[in-house]
């Protein structure tokens, strides 16, 4: 087994991981439905991306109703 030639000592146990925090994903309200969306993505509940429908949500939001049901 490999054994680390130098103790990793707490101070630079810490600034490696300093850098290891994550950030919060980017929800942004979606100027079609106002629902929260994530940022550069289609929406989720009105399937619209840049003003223009690319899912058709109505079918299939009738069908998950069915199925939670
Ligand atoms: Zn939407």
């Amino acid at each position: 087994m490999a054994v680390p030639k130098r103790k990793t000592t707490p101070s630079r146990k810490g600034k490696r991981r300093s850098h290891h925090s994550l950030r919060g994903v980017n929800m942004l309200e979606c100027p079609n439905c106002g629902e929260l969306k994530l940022a550069h993505h289609v929406c989720g509940s009105c399937g619209y991306y840049n003003k223009k429908e690319i899912i058709d949500k109505t079918e299939s939001d009738e069908e998950e109703k069915e199925l939670d049901t």
